[in-house]
């Protein structure tokens, strides 16, 4: 695919899988439609970092901070509890007695919280547009995937609370005929691999019906485990435009079929998936 406008391509990672059957498409949340959450990475590494130096004064913070990014990392797209379930287990393994993993996940939200609810608010009371808020051209994309007849769903890490209030912020609920789904306080009854699951079930699905789009390990590996086409989002959060490599290398290496920046170019990107 050459590039169209402003830098905008799509990059084909693997050209022989099926396009243009697709019924049922699954959308991550957190970076891939919603930029609510941008920058989390940085409250919870730090955060993270902190706590094993504790129990390992000998580390350098440079390493430490860079082992906890990468498992935080493989871990994205599922629920938030598992980050801290490893974080448990990397305290232990230090000599440390860790905490209740439910604990360190209250502390991050707290932590995350703060440095968001101006966001929040902002959606609230109307000083922030949710276009600003909004991975670019996503509107558009759900738009023209609902009139081909595809039905929509969301699942994400972030408890489904929050992400059932922040979708309705940002005007993307309706889009969603699917369901929107969520992190459980019971984590073990959700999972975006059991969201797919019930798609698969409700709809008798194929492989090929399956489309995935995400900007995280965990969904595209989902994706195309059960043999989807998996779209991955490498979208920059902070400058909302172009790719983010990190995001990209991660992504290609968990089996996305194609690497987009974001949706800006709706229409190619329909093309591309429909040809
Ligand atoms: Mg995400």
């Amino acid at each position: 695919m050459g590039s169209t406008g402003t830098g905008w391509s799509i990059e084909v990672i693997r050209d022989d899988v099926t396009r243009g059957q697709f019924k049922a498409a699954l959308f991550d949340f957190d970076g891939t439609v919603s930029l609510i959450r941008q920058g989390w990475q940085e409250v919870m590494v730090p955060y993270f970092t902190e706590l094993l130096l504790q129990v390992d004064r000998e580390a350098s913070k440079e390493q430490t901070a860079c082992y906890v990014r990468d498992f935080v990392d493989e871990l994205t797209g599922k629920q938030t509890i598992y980050q801290c379930i490893r974080l448990a287990e990397e305290i232990r393994r230090r000599g440390g007695q860790p905490l209740d993993p439910l604990e360190y996940k209250n502390e991050y939200h707290r932590r995350l919280l703060e440095r968001i609810d101006h966001r929040l608010q902002g959606l609230k009371d109307g000083r922030i547009a949710p276009d600003e808020l909004l991975v670019p051209g996503v509107l558009d994309f759900l738009t023209a995937l609902r009139s081909r007849g595809i039905k929509l769903y969301l699942a994400s890490g972030t408890d489904e609370v929050y992400v059932l209030a922040e979708a309705e912020l940002l005007g993307v609920s309706a889009f969603f005929d699917g369901g929107i789904y969520g992190a459980l306080d019971q984590y073990h009854l959700f999972s975006k691999a059991k969201v797919i699951e019930r798609m698969i079930a409700e709809h008798k699905l194929a492989g090929p019906h399956l489309l995935g789009v995400g900007d995280g390990f965990v969904e595209i590996e989902n994706v195309k485990a059960v043999g989807g086409f998996a779209v991955g989002l490498a979208s920059d959060e902070l400058h909302r435009e172009g790719v983010d490599l990190w995001k990209r290398e991660r992504l290609i290496r968990a089996g996305a079929d194609i690497i987009i920046p974001d949706f800006s170019q709706t229409q190619t990107l329909m093309e591309y998936l429909f040809p």
